[in-house]
């Protein structure tokens, strides 16, 4: 098993599941065309879960985590996020996003405007956040993931784990109640997946809801409370680390483990 390569403890005392519900997902499918996706899924997580999603490439982690914020659509069954359900309603679709931040493995920064400009975008042009206030917003975050001192560099002058970084903080500047990570580490180095996990730990450390698809079973050891094994577009498993790790149930999970570990 890789251990968590990260240089301090982790306080799992602010990391407390309430009661309320953050996401409900009911029989949900996806298709492709022809090509069936996603199968029943069903779904709930509470505020303040820390949900890592694994399972094989292909097996419809990345096509889950994106109907969450109708990046990709469902066809059947329902997608519940905060209260509100995702339908074609385009009045949901902006209330959703503005509270489901996401990260991708390609950071999808805009190559063009600065970090602090990257940070700044959304929150000006669709928050109608004044300039002052988003300049301070995204200065906090970037003092919170480590980098102020790169405010006014362009994305193709930081390192790969730095403009994770800075596209985690363009996120927070939206202050989203739920964090999405789509392989967040598949594209570093070695040396930088330290960094970004660390921000990773802060943010459940304080508390934030997040769904991570990551391969980094460290991190899943130490810090989700719920790991979900995906197969052929279906969740075949799902247990509290300890369990999932030790005491696999299904035969696809224990490959997939035997694989991995
Ligand atoms: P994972 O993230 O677990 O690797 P994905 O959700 O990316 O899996 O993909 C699940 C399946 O759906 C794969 O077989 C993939 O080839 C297929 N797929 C993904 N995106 C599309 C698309 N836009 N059109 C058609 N098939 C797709
Ligand atoms: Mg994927």
């Amino acid at each position: 098993m890789s251990d968590l390569a990260v240089d301090r403890s982790i306080d799992r005392s602010k990391m407390t599941v309430s009661d309320e519900v953050a996401i409900e997902i009911s029989n949900m499918n996806k298709w492709y065309g022809a090509f069936h996706v996603l199968r029943d899924i069903n779904l709930t997580v509470n505020q303040g879960e820390r949900i890592v999603i694994a399972g094989p490439s292909g097996s419809g982690k990345s096509t889950l985590i994106r109907c969450i914020n109708r990046l990709e659509e469902h066809q059947a069954g329902r997608i519940i996020v905060d209260g509100t359900e995702l339908t074609s309603d385009l009045k949901n679709i902006d209330k959703i996003r503005s509270e489901v931040g996401m990260c991708f493995q390609h950071f999808n920064l805009f190559p063009h405007l600065t970090i602090l400009e990257n940070c700044t975008l959304a929150p000006i042009w669709v928050r109608k956040t004044p300039r002052k206030e988003a300049i301070e917003t995204a200065m906090h975050f970037l003092e919170k993931v480590k980098i102020p001192d790169q405010a006014n560099k362009y994305p193709g002058q930081l390192s790969g784990g730095q403009q994770q970084r800075v596209a985690i903080a363009r996120s927070l500047c939206m202050k989203p109640r739920i964090m999405l990570f789509d392989e967040p580490t598949s594209a570093l180095d070695p040396e930088m997946i330290k960094e970004v996990l660390d921000t990773m730990i802060e943010l459940a450390e304080e508390g934030m809801t997040m769904l991570c698809v990551t391969h980094e079973m460290g991190f899943a050891r130490q810090v989700a409370n719920r790991v979900i094994f995906m197969d052929q577009g279906q969740i075949v498993e799902q247990n509290e680390p300890e369990e999932f790790f030790n005491n696999p149930k299904s035969e696809r999970t224990k490959l997939f483990l035997s694989q991995i570990l």
